[in-house]
């Protein structure tokens, strides 16, 4: 009898979360993939906190995140937490465990002007500065964010360059492909695939020609590479599908197309595994 009233006074005295908030994800997560995170039916103005991997990640106030994973990342079971601290009441802490799978890419041989793969030394430096500038726009993490409606595609053409192919070029190992190649004619319109800001225009880059990169907040890169044309400049805030030049073959490109990039906190993603881009080949 003593024991029944003691374990009911501690149904009243331990005090438990007074909502019931969960995680929804928009995919699953593998190397090189991005996923939305949704945090469903929390307290409004709770504060959120995220980890992956015991890295802390962003999440709006309306509990939204984009997740990634680098395209290199090893396979291994890694935990996803979130905590909710409610303005009064207890705080919860939320946990999903992700099975990371190994992820495979296929090898591309590629023939290059030999310049253009062994560098002379004034080459090497003026590339390195432009690598420098950017990479410094991966470190972005604070800015207006412009990715919670999703992504879509920057031009229309055929998809000619897959995301993570180990290149060869003239025969030597080189990085593997961290972006989606578009092959389209010189002149093709390139547009954002979400809102974000410029924040990097850089004219005639020795590999990606002429450059742009939008940041859509959190850490989320967006990069433009070969264009023949930049219309847009550093700091302009650009809603999505905004014009911001056209494919050209700018750089070290081997025929017009656009090179996209997408890198969220410094993980390299496949464009096309973003929320809201079309899945479609042709
Ligand atoms: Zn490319």
């Amino acid at each position: 009898m003593l024991q029944i009233l003691y374990l009911s006074l501690m149904i009243f005295l331990v005090p438990g979360p007074l909502f019931c908030a969960w995680l929804e994800l928009s995919g699953p997560l593998q190397p090189g993939t991005a996923v939305q995170l949704t945090v469903r039916d929390f307290p409004a103005g709770a504060g959120l906190r995220g980890t992956l991997d015991q890295e802390p990640f962003p999440i709006t106030p309306q509990g939204v995140a984009l997740l990634a994973l680098d395209m290199e990342h090893p396979p291994k079971t890694i935990s996803l937490e979130v905590s909710i601290t409610p303005r009064s009441g207890p705080p919860e802490t939320l946990t999903k465990t992700l099975t990371i799978p190994k992820r495979a890419y296929k090898e591309e041989h590629l023939k290059l002007p030999p310049k253009k793969v062994d560098l002379n030394p004034e080459d090497l430096e003026r590339a390195n500065r432009e690598t420098a500038a950017i990479t410094a726009t991966y470190k972005l993490r604070t800015g207006r964010t412009g990715f919670e409606q999703g992504f879509r595609l920057p031009a229309e053409g055929r998809f000619s360059g897959v995301f993570g192919s180990r290149r060869i070029l003239n025969g030597q190992p080189k990085k593997p492909h961290n972006g989606m190649d578009i092959a389209a004619p010189v002149g093709t319109p390139v547009t954002t695939i979400a809102p974000g800001t410029v924040v990097l225009a850089g004219p005639d880059y020795f590999f990606t020609g002429n450059t742009l990169i939008i940041h859509h907040g959190h850490g989320i890169i967006s990069l433009y590479a070969h264009l023949e044309q930049m219309r847009v400049q550093e700091g302009a805030w650009l809603p999505a599908g905004t014009p911001i030049g056209t494919i050209g073959q700018t750089g070290r490109a081997t025929g017009p197309h656009l090179h996209w990039g997408v890198l969220v906190r410094g993980a390299r993603v496949d464009p096309i595994s973003l929320p809201g881009i079309r899945k479609e080949r042709e």
